[in-house]
């Protein structure tokens, strides 16, 4: 017999048409509540498993599909019933941050707090720590939401027209090693 240990909540990957259903069935523009499904295992320590996120429905269809190296999902609706350990959330203006290069374009300076509890007590320390700050992040993710979601259509519509492109053509190999110099022709002396 064979046993299988059964999956964990919500970690199997939505289909596009059960997501689209889904988002059809959300009445108006009332932001969901999806679940992060990201462990220590999948983020280098950082463990944000079970943390609860708001998600505006034109956002959904993009974070649903989105997945984990093994092709499991990394949102999902249904909450897992767990919560990150507390504590170790950093400041979204932590010099580690992934998008620490470009907040420090934006000319955001740093902060070193990285004992946050949840994304409910980071938010607040944005909004009493780093006001203005916030108001740059939140209007680049939003304009990089935006740019996701255009590009996610573009996409499906690209593949549904059949369009998809072929691959490019590999690059001509050059070659990397040092020319051989040719050695001088001396003339034999007889
Ligand atoms: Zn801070």
């Amino acid at each position: 017999m064979v046993t299988e240990t059964a999956p964990k909540a919500g970690e199997r990957l939505m289909s596009q048409p059960e997501i689209q259903q889904y988002v059809k069935s959300v009445e108006g523009n009332e932001p969901q509540t999806i679940y992060c499904l990201l462990g220590p295992e999948d983020t280098d320590g950082f463990d944000n498993y079970g943390l609860p996120s708001q998600c505006l429905p034109s956002i959904l269809p993009m974070k649903l599909a989105e997945k984990k190296a093994d092709g499991s999902p990394v949102w999902s609706l249904q909450d897992p019933g767990v919560r990150p350990e507390s504590g170790h959330i950093q400041c979204l203006l932590h010099p580690d941050h992934p998008n620490r290069e470009i907040y420090r374009a934006m000319g955001l300076g740093t902060c070193k707090k990285e004992n946050i509890k949840n994304e409910y007590e980071r938010e607040l320390h944005m909004q009493t720590k780093h006001k203005r700050e916030a108001a740059v992040i939140k209007s680049y993710d939003e304009k990089e939401e935006k740019r996701k979601a255009m590009e996610l259509q573009t996409r499906i519509a690209e593949a549904m027209a059949g369009k998809l492109k072929e691959p490019e053509e590999a690059p001509l190999y050059v070659s990397d090693k040092p020319k051989v110099k040719r050695r001088k022709r001396t003339k034999k002396e007889t």
